[in-house]
């Protein structure tokens, strides 16, 4: 077992529990993990605090922790059949899109590692000669960082790489449903050198083990991605000791298509958009919003080939997509489908799970229908398009602002001038012209509204994890006689 990693030693959990990891494929047993509970936790929290407040990590050199980054980087090159498999045997997912995810946590890992010593701050011009003024950079203290399960590894580098870059000491919780790939990657962590305590693992249920750290009064800050609710709550918790918070939570994205957009391109990425990894995309184009004019020939369209999508485990070489992670998150789809229905949507295709042991949902169409509905509100995270109408470019911008989350959307269009103008106007952390999808780990990756606080990657996603700090010094100290006596 021992799967827990704490204070730079593997332990079992104290209360010695196990948890069955089974494949959203077929049900077969992948792994068996270690469960932690509370007092876990509290171990892990007192040796990254004791890492962070003895050293040296902290204080080593930026571009050392760099250097271990880009060590690491190389590391995961060396095992990435191994990883990627780890990674489809937990989440299903098919082993090229895990190869994908970890080419892009290499990336990551290189981003961070590469810009480590380009700046120590700021100086300051005070105008006096006898006074010098600098601000710099400090690490925050102890992390703790909650991951989800869908790009589980992934979504774990967006976090662990600046934390570590910027001097932290950090407590991992990954998804109590894919937690294999943060095993193995400790033990990468463990290979490159970095020194005991500063990374710490712990495994294990939200309410158990998350909770704690956003409760902990030795924990400084909390990173978050998942879920609204989830992120709710943990913001609340962490209000009552003023922690610093970071939130990546849910999107519902607008994909708005206009009547003068390139039409293969744009039904292809209609496409991708939602049913990429079976809607289980935090930025997933899952609100298709089609120009009146352009609507029926371009949903037709998009039916047709989404009919043809073929579904798969990860080793099937001909699936172009996979499995739903749980049985509990295909229940809260076909809920989603069905709400959409019963309020008045127009099922075009799919709409109902494929029969035998795997968590198989098809390509689901709603056409017809409108922004109060609730599977056009609320974050569905399957491979559900709901299909709406509008007219001219106010009503795109909106449509794709009425929501409350502002994670990602993308606008298709060969008029530049209008790509320029909608883009502008929607509020949401990311927007695509012509294309969707892609980031690149250069450029912040968030959301405006309920969509999150704060920033990943980039160099805003560094300063998350960096406290700042202004230091003055007076070079000619003398009495200011502010007080005669
Ligand atoms: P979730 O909120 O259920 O769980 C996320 C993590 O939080 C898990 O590790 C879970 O164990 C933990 N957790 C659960 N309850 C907790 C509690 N009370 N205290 C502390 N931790 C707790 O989300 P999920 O189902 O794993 O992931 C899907 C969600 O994540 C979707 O809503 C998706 O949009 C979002 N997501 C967002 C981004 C982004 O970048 N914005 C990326 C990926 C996923």
């Amino acid at each position: 077992m021992t799967d827990l990693y704490l204070g730079g030693s593997w332990r079992d959990p104290v209360l010695g529990g196990r948890r069955e990891i089974h494949s959203p494929a077929d049900g077969t047993l992948v792994a068996t993990v270690a469960e932690a509970t509370g007092a876990d936790t509290e171990i892990a929290i007192s040796a990254a605090r004791q890492a962070f407040d003895e050293g040296p990590w902290p204080t080593t050199p930026e571009r050392e922790r760099g250097a271990l980054l880009l060590r690491v980087a190389d590391l995961l090159e060396r095992d990435k059949k191994d990883f990627a498999r780890a990674e489809s045997l937990d989440t299903g997912k098919r082993i090229v899109e895990s190869e994908y995810d970890v080419d892009d946590v290499v990336a990551c890992l290189r981003y961070f590692g590469g810009i480590a010593g380009t700046e120590a701050g700021r100086v300051i011009d005070t105008g006096r000669e006898d006074a010098i003024s600098r601000v710099v950079h400090e690490p925050v203290g102890v992390c703790g960082l909650i991951t989800p399960w869908n790009y589980p590894l992934l979504q774990a580098s967006w976090k662990i790489a600046p934390a570590l870059l910027a001097g932290n000491t950090f407590v991992l919780k990954p998804s109590e449903l894919t937690p294999s790939t943060a095993i193995m990657f400790m033990r990468l962590l463990e290979e490159a050198g970095l020194p005991p305590g500063v990374a710490n693992l712990v495994l294990g249920a939200g309410a158990e083990v998350g909770a704690p750290l956003a409760e902990h009064p030795d924990v400084d800050m909390v990173s978050f991605t998942g879920g609204l609710a989830t992120g709710r709550l943990i913001m609340a918790s962490a209000a009552r000791t003023v922690k610093k918070v970071a939130l990546e939570l849910g999107g519902k994205n607008p994909n708005i298509v206009f009547a003068d957009a390139d039409f293969e391109a744009a039904v292809d990425f209609a496409l991708t958009a939602v049913f990429l990894h079976s809607g289980q995309v935090c930025s997933a184009g899952a609100r298709l919003l089609v120009e009146d004019s352009l609507h029926d020939a371009f949903v037709d369209e998009v039916v047709r080939r989404a009919e043809r999508i073929r579904l798969g485990g990860p080793f099937d070489l001909d699936a172009e997509t996979g499995p739903l992670i749980s049985a509990e998150h295909l229940a809260k789809v076909e809920e989603y489908v069905a709400a959409g229905v019963a309020e008045g949507a127009v099922l075009r295709c799919g709409g109902r799970r494929l029969p035998g042991k795997g968590h198989f949902y098809p390509p689901t169409i709603l056409d017809e229908c409108h922004r109060s509905m609730r599977v056009v509100r609320e974050e569905s995270f399957g491979p559900v398009l709901t299909v709406e109408r509008f007219s001219g470019e106010d009503e795109a911008v909106r449509l794709g602002n009425d929501t409350d989350y502002g994670l990602a959307g993308a606008v298709w269009t060969q008029d530049a001038g209008k790509a320029q103008r909608v883009a502008g106007r929607l509020r949401h952390g990311t927007v695509w012209i012509n294309d969707y999808h892609p980031y690149v780990p250069q450029a912040e990756w968030g959301g405006f509204k309920q969509s999150g606080v704060g920033r990943e990657l980039g160099r805003a996603g560094l300063d998350e994890y960096r406290e700042i700090k202004h230091v003055w010094q007076n070079v000619r100290p003398h009495p200011q006689q502010w007080f005669s006596g």
